[in-house]
């Protein structure tokens, strides 16, 4: 089974809007009263010793102070109660940080439960099945909250209501059969292949700020001039309004008239920026080729903004700081994370398979003799072999040589018999690749399998 995840606008009435906004405040009050008590809890701990068992009790926050959450479904504040819990639990295994206190106006959102949602159907005239989805309980009922639905979908376990800039969504995630390859089946399948196949069906994808993504098939992907001078014309109407805000007295009318204005540009920004990642991903996992080689940039850490410098007496010195605020945002406005995060589960869905390459000096190589040198790189797109005299575009000759990795890599796992008689040596095969990958026992990446339609 595999999960499959959705995100509808939704369309409540003013009640409707009345009344989730209160579940999200009451949800919101449990999750920062059990972060509060949790924090208290450290600090008997750490004077005197005493371990207090965290738990999901939330009933004593119900006191006369906070009556008002007697009016709140009890399972709205169960949930939230149990979310935290989920939350604390994911930060004792080290992948979360300590849960923190939610501020009014970032997500907020409130998960229902089965017990507080149905899916009914209802059969239009025209003969098409239509799902009303009806919230609330019997004592705290919503009726029928109005969606849109732009895709099928599946029924779910939870589904999870938000509202951000003022518009609504209802979003949820639903099981489906899992027809295609596991990565583990696509990564043997790809493996046994000879190199010409190989050679064939991979297609290396180089990323960069000047050409977003560029394959080694000769196909580049950028936003058009059209959206460029879209979102040109809106981060210049960002700036008016930001240094209107900064004019503004806090808490403010105006003020607040001028930060929704300044939210709603930036999500029209995120929108336009979304949509090319899945248009380029969708375009890509749509093409002949069946493996994908990509780099494997860490862009979480290329974007980090540099350390101060400090001379010997302790004075600071210039450290480049704005320059690469500059570059920070050419790079992460392109989407290079987010269109690959579309590419693997799209790619999956067709039985095709991406894998991460080293991209230690791809746009130094030669992609004909493997030629490595800061010199053969002339100009920003103009790629001239020092050794060789192969002469391309920068960008095709890095994607060629990421596709060059990618078969070096299917090429390089187990199987050593029949590729020494081809003539690859297990050396030349590893070229290029991280050395820990070779020698793990299953080196690849595949690619996480969550189905992200989000
Ligand atoms: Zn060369």
């Amino acid at each position: 089974m595999a999960n499959c995840g959705v995100k509808f606008r939704a369309y409540p009435t003013a009640e409707q809007v009345h009344i989730l906004s209160q579940w999200i405040g009451c949800a919101r009050v449990i999750y920062n009263c059990k972060v509060s008590e949790d924090n208290q809890n450290y600090n008997i701990f750490k004077s005197t010793g005493d371990k207090i068992s965290i738990n999901q009790a939330y009933s004593h926050f119900k006191n006369d102070e906070r009556e008002w959450l007697n009016q709140c479904p009890s399972q709205v504040l169960r949930n939230a109660s149990s979310i935290w819990y989920t939350a604390k639990q994911r930060f004792f295994k080290g992948i979360a940080n300590n849960p923190r206190k939610k501020k009014k106006g970032i997500k907020d959102t409130v998960l229902l439960t089965s017990e507080l949602f149905k899916f009914k159907d209802e059969i239009s005239d025209d003969g098409v099945v239509l799902k009303n989805l009806i919230i609330g309980t019997k004592k705290n009922s919503l009726g029928v909250l109005k969606f849109k639905a732009h895709r099928e979908f599946g029924n779910p376990q939870q589904i999870v209501i938000g509202k951000k800039n003022k518009k609504w969504y209802v979003s949820f995630c639903y099981e489906v059969e899992d027809t295609g390859k596991s990565e583990q089946e696509l990564l043997d399948e790809y493996s046994n292949l000879d190199e010409t196949s190989l050679n064939t069906l991979t297609v290396g994808i180089d990323r960069g700020i000047v050409i977003p993504f560029q394959t080694s098939n000769q196909s580049c992907y950028d936003f058009d001039d059209k959206l460029k001078n879209q979102i040109k014309l809106k981060q210049k109407k960002l700036k008016k309004y930001q240094r209107k805000l900064a004019r503004q007295k806090k808490g403010s009318t105006s003020r607040n008239k001028t930060k929704n204005r300044i939210a709603k540009i930036h999500s029209k920004i995120s929108n336009i920026r979304h949509d090319f990642c899945h248009k380029v991903s969708h375009s890509i996992a749509n093409s002949e080729a069946k493996i994908f080689a990509v780099e494997d940039l860490k862009l979480k850490n290329m974007t980090k903004s540099p350390k101060p410098k400090q001379d010997e007496n302790g004075n600071y010195l210039p450290n480049m700081r704005k320059a690469k605020a500059g570059l920070n945002r050419e790079l992460l406005s392109k989407g290079l994370a987010k269109t690959i995060e579309f590419l693997e589960y799209k790619a999956k869905k067709y039985g095709k398979l991406v894998i991460k390459v080293s991209p230690h000096y791809s746009s130094q190589e030669c992609a004909n003799c493997g030629h490595t040198h800061a010199d053969n790189r002339k100009t920003q797109d103009n790629f001239l072999c020092l050794l060789c005299g192969n002469h391309d575009n920068a960008d095709i000759n890095a994607a060629k040589i990421i596709a060059k990795r990618g078969v070096q890599f299917l090429l390089s796992k187990p199987k050593a018999k029949t590729r020494t008689r081809l003539g690859i040596s297990r050396s030349k095969a590893g070229r290029g690749i991280c050395k820990t990958r070779l020698e793990q026992s299953n080196p690849l990446i595949p690619m996480t399998s969550e189905a992200r339609s989000l």
